[in-house]
């Protein structure tokens, strides 16, 4: 049997490390912050869970300002509660 492990990233909200398929991953690109869906951009990730949780404790403690060392825009985390939305 073929024992696929799915790589932990930590988020930048609750702290946990959580498996990667269970996160949202943001990511700093030479264009700019954006949402990474396919995990493939090049560039500083981020990641936090696939909670409204976390998310919203990402948006109110600015974790990923702090965890990209650069401001993430509204934006960004609009574009993550809309991902969340249609997730459901
Ligand atoms: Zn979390």
């Amino acid at each position: 049997m073929i024992n696929k492990t799915i790589p932990l990233r930590k988020c930048v909200a609750c702290g946990q490390m959580v498996p990667k398929d269970e996160l949202y991953r943001v990511v700093r690109t030479e264009d700019g912050i954006q949402l990474d869906l396919t995990y493939k951009a090049q560039g500083r990730g981020a990641y936090v869970c696939r909670k409204m949780e976390c998310i919203q404790l990402a948006d109110k403690k600015k974790s990923f300002n702090r965890s990209l060392r650069c401001p993430v825009s509204q934006e960004v985390i609009d574009s993550l509660y809309a991902e969340f939305k249609n997730d459901r």
